[in-house]
This record gives structure tokens, C-alpha cells and sequence, in this order.
């Protein structure tokens, strides 16, 4: 089935807890759409011998502690998308803009690539304190890694539904350590750059609140409108 109305860009945005993993891997299955994970994009550069050197020598010096740059981020980052872009796929972007300065930089190189009629932005909306419950209760696989994310309809489940694996806490799923991805990537994180792409009219929000069967539901309803 053709979904030619949708947009090509779509950025997710959600405090941890709020289900924007588990969104961005549906949209991937569902529209065949290429997550971009600058990660991923980090590791090909590493086991690539024929990478631009430059490039390759700031890997290296992140290794040996140095944050990452964001212009190499963002030149591994435009390269992919617009790849994709030119192959008539869509791509989906996840935690890959982290603040107001980053946002303004991908919507210049959007505004460069004449493509910014296709972003949306998809700000899957939670508080704090709901997504630090969830994320202290949701449990992983320790055969297969599954995670089983926290809702009422899963909190009784013990055994993996992929594998029969049994179903444990995640271990750095302690108080402190949500605590403290909450205070750096929570609300306070998110808040200025929905505002960003709300002031730029490309902000749909979609209640994160609710289960993930509403919430996917939800989403395809904002895409496909
Ligand atoms: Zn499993």
C-alpha cells in the first residue's frame, strides 16, 4: 500500500519513558521509513576504511574521551537522510536533536534540501513523574533483551512473549541513574524544542500517557491525516 500523502521526515520527539523508541521502530516496520540513529551512523563510519580521514580522526578523539562533534553528527546525519531522501524513502528521526540549537541546524539543511513542506514533528507528550514510573517498572528479557515496556496489561507478564525468556528489571533501571536521564533529557529538554517547531507550525502532540495500542493509533492518525 502507497502512503504518498505522508511525510518524508519525521522527527519524534518524547522524554525517555515516553514510548518514542517503541514508536519509531512501528513507523520504520509500518512505512518502511529509515530510522536514523546517529549511533549507527557513528559505528559505519568506524568499520568503513574508505571514510573521509578528517572524519575519521574526530572519531577517534571522541574515543579518547572528546564529546562528539555536532558538525560531524550533523554531516553523517544530512548525508543519510538526504541519501534516503533521493531514494524516495522517508526517514525517521529519534533522539537525534537534543536542543533548540540542533533543531535550527537540521532545519537549515532542510531548508537547503527544499524538503521542509515534508517534516513533521511528533512531540509524544509525558511528565516526569509518569514516565519515572514507568521506567522503573518496565521489565527486559534476559535471554533475548525484549523490553517490555511498563503499562497495567504487562505488569503481571513474568515470561518473554518472543522467547519464554524470564523477565527481570532492568539493572540500570535504578532510581538514580532515571533520575538523573530525567533531569538531563526530561521535560526541561524537550519543552524549548516543541516550542521551537510549534512557533514554526509542524508540531502535532500526541498524549503519551495513554497505552501504546492509543498512543500507535494516534500517531498513524497525525501521519495519515
Ligand atoms: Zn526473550
Amino acid at each position: 500500500m502507497q502512503h504518498k500523502d505522508i511525510k518524508k521526515i519525521i522527527i519524534l520527539l518524547g522524554i525517555p519513558g515516553s514510548g518514542k523508541g517503541t514508536q519509531a521502530r512501528k513507523l520504520v516496520e509500518r512505512y518502511n521509513y529509515t530510522h536514523i540513529s546517529t549511533g549507527d551512523l557513528l559505528r559505519a563510519l568506524d568499520s568503513d576504511p574508505e571514510a573521509d580521514p578528517v572524519d575519521k580522526q574526530m572519531l577517534e578523539d571522541m574515543k579518547t574521551g572528546h564529546l562528539v562533534a555536532d558538525t560531524l553528527i550533523y554531516k553523517l546525519a544530512f548525508a543519510e537522510i538526504k541519501k534516503q531522501l533521493d531514494d524516495n524513502r522517508g526517514v525517521i528521526l529519534d533522539g537525534a536533536i537534543r536542543s533548540v540549537e540542533q533543531a535550527k541546524a537540521y532545519h537549515d539543511f532542510f531548508e537547503k534540501e527544499d524538503v521542509l513542506d515534508d517534516v513533521l514533528v511528533i512531540d509524544i507528550k509525558l511528565d516526569n513523574e509518569t514516565a519515572y514510573r514507568r521506567l522503573t517498572k518496565r521489565k527486559i528479557c534476559s535471554d533475548c533483551g525484549h523490553i517490555i515496556p511498563f503499562s497495567q496489561k504487562n505488569e503481571d507478564i513474568m515470561t518473554c512473549e518472543k522467547c519464554g525468556g524470564v523477565l527481570t528489571v532492568r539493572e540500570d533501571d535504578n532510581d538514580e541513574t532515571i533520575k538523573l536521564r530525567l533531569e538531563e533529557q526530561g521535560e526541561k529538554m524537550i519543552a524549548p524544542i516543541a516550542a521551537y517547531y510549534d512557533a514554526l507550525g509542524v508540531l502535532q502532540t500526541v498524549d503519551g500517557s495513554l497505552d501504546i495500542e492509543t498512543v500507535d493509533g494516534t500517531v498513524i492518525d497525525v501521519l495519515e491525516a
